[in-house]
């Protein structure tokens, strides 16, 4: 593999591979298992999927994981109610609510049933400050967290760097801008509305993209030896930046598949860990 590009394959199996041993030593000093809970409401195909994947990396790596499946119909008083349930049951140490949910659920309602202590796919209001204040006591957004530790991986300098986010969803842009301020990145957060696109992109250092349109970025937006991460998975594996183009000019760019993606599940899993050694050590 070319020395440029970012393998978020081998980094995500060196995070699985710490927290199997983690969970090793978990049980052995306290006799148990550590846990996760998926919670799923309907039946769409993707979001089936993403569980069960998510759901068999657990056992993979030795710990336990229990589905929880709620009709489409399901209301946002059900929802909160049998999260509160997985949050009271002391051998459940995480939650995840798979997103999206229907229409009628009140999502942000659901997350915030979730205790802050069990929130590993980092979605609670509290884990959105924490991520925001450098602070220790929440957890990570999945995906965003994951191209942090691909940043670290790579000892990519982020002090004074100048950090181009596109995007501000809840679940990447946002919390990714918010985990490079706090690492003291300069940065900025593009959007549907930002004028000059492409003028912005020239000046960062640190580009990623989380847009959701097939080679949206363009290879000559790309300020020559800048770090390009790119969270977009667009029909026929195709990431947000254009990839051949891009990678002429970057430093280093993580590909799509086998870049970030790889690396949402690997730190869902390690931050489960992380919240059984809390609650149990
Ligand atoms: P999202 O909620 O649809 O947000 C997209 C963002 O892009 C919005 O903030 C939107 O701006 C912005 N945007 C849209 N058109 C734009 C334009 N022309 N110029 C600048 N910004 C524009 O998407 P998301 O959930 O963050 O996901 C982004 C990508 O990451 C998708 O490809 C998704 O599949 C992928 N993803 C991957 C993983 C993973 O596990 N690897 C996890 C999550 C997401 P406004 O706010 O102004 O509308």
């Amino acid at each position: 593999m070319s020395d440029k590009i970012i393998d978020g394959k081998m980094v995500s199996q060196q995070i699985l591979d710490d927290a199997a041993r983690r969970v090793q030593v978990i049980k052995q000093k306290t006799g148990k298992t550590p846990c996760l809970a998926t919670v799923l409401v309907g039946e769409d195909p993707a979001s089936v999927t993403y569980t069960r994947m998510k759901r068999n990396r657990c056992e993979k790596i030795g710990m336990k994981s229990v589905k929880v499946e709620m009709p489409s119909q399901t209301t946002t008083e059900q929802l909160v109610a049998k999260i509160t349930e997985l949050g009271n049951d002391p051998a459940i140490n995480g939650i995840l609510l798979q997103h999206p949910s229907p229409k009628q659920v009140d999502e942000r309602a659901a997350f915030e049933a979730i205790p802050p202590g069990k929130d590993v796919d980092g979605v609670t209001l509290h884990s959105f400050a924490c991520m925001w204040h450098h602070l220790d006591d929440g957890f990570d957004c999945c995906t965003p967290g994951g191209m942090m530790r691909l940043l670290d991986a790579y000892k990519v300098e982020l002090k004074g760097k100048q950090a181009v986010v596109i995007g501000r969803s809840p679940i990447v842009g946002m919390p990714m801008a918010g985990l490079l301020l706090a690492r003291h990145a300069t940065v900025t957060i593009c959007h549907s509305r930002t004028q000059d696109l492409p003028g912005v992109v020239r000046q960062a250092d640190i580009v990623c993209a989380a847009v959701g349109k097939p080679n949206f970025i363009k290879g000559d937006w790309i300020k020559p030896g800048a770090v390009v991460l790119d969270a977009g998975y667009n029909e026929g594996n195709v990431g947000d930046v254009d990839y051949e183009a891009a990678y002429e000019r970057a430093s280093l760019i993580t590909p799509v598949p086998g870049g970030v993606g790889p690396m949402t599940i690997a730190v869902l899993i390690e931050q489960t860990a992380t919240a059984a050694e809390r609650q149990w050590e």
